[in-house]
């Protein structure tokens, strides 16, 4: 439940926005929760939007992250009463949460300061994968499911699951693990057999062919996140006839939702021309 601290806007939402637009003559903020490519993509289209000012905001998780165009903003709210509060302080009209599929937090937070504050709230997310024809797939909801099926079925891993979800594998002493990171795990779980490759999408699939032959991993561990940039080691995976546990999506606010850029400013469009 989250409680507003005095001071709010009596006309709060899309009636505030449109206020904003029309009546006062200033732009639409909209507030973008950010932090993957889809959250880019979309404050770089809004930068050419007349009449909508973006703020992106970002968790500051990774040490040197992309900024995209416009206003931003890097931390925590402090939940969703803090994010409710940012949301009338800065007179959000909008937010458009572009966060990761699996940054489950922030959605549900996101879910719940906006409907206190009164502020529409779009999902931009990339589609999940699907396994195709020739694909190996173990799908599992948790990690200790893919602990336990490495365990006992696999000898060298290429683990790309991010790096604050290593330490479930880290016990599994008997298997050689190649992770891949974006930025050096800190601190380092207490791998028996472990090589670190620091390194950011996108991939090839003529590159991932060749990591994952030259360390001849047999299993990749991975997330469902979607998208093209790490994609390509999937279907490497499936040339080579390669396992891939993949971990489901995490459940998020029922909302209404969109897949591309271009669907969230429709969207946008749509409230201001209401
Ligand atoms: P999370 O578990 O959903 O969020 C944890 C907390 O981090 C939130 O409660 C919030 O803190 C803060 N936070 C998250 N996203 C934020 C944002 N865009 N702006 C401001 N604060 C934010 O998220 P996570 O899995 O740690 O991911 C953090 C960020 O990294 C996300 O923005 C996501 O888009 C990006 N990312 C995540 C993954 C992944 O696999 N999880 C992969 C690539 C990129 P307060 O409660 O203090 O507001």
């Amino acid at each position: 439940m989250v409680n507003l601290r005095a001071g709010r806007p009596r006309r709060a939402g899309i009636r505030f926005a449109m206020a904003n637009l029309h009546a006062l003559r200033e732009p639409l903020t909209v507030l973008v929760l950010g932090g993957t490519g889809e959250g880019y993509d979309l404050a770089a289209a809004l930068a050419d939007q007349p009449g909508i000012r973006t703020i992106s905001s970002l968790a500051g998780r990774t040490s040197a992250p992309r900024l995209p165009p416009g206003e931003v903003r890097i931390g925590g709210f402090g939940g969703a009463e803090g994010l409710a509060a940012y949301l009338v302080a800065r007179a959000i009209g909008a937010v458009i949460d572009a966060t990761h599929p699996f940054a489950a937090t922030i959605g549900r937070n996101a879910a719940a300061a906006c409907a206190a504050a009164g502020v529409p709230l779009l999902r931009l997310e990339r589609p999940a994968w699907r396994p195709a024809a020739g694909d190996d797939w173990i799908e599992v909801e948790e990690w200790d499911a893919a602990v336990a099926f490495i365990a006992s079925q696999a000898r060298r891993v290429l683990l790309a699951v991010g790096r604050r979800e290593l330490s479930p594998f880290a016990g599994i002493d008997a298997v050689w693990f190649l992770v891949r990171s974006v930025d050096m795990p800190d601190p380092m779980p207490p791998f028996r057999q472990l090589e670190i490759l620091l390194a950011r999408g996108p991939f090839t699939v003529a590159g991932e062919r060749d990591l994952l032959r030259a360390k001849r991993i047999d299993t990749i561990v991975c997330k469902n996140s979607g998208g093209d940039a790490t994609a390509a080691k999937l279907a490497a995976a499936r040339e080579l006839g390669i396992r891939v546990v993949m971990k489901r999506r995490p459940p998020r606010p029922d909302l209404p939702a969109v897949a591309s850029v271009a669907a969230a400013l429709a969207w946008l469009r749509s409230l201001t021309e209401r």
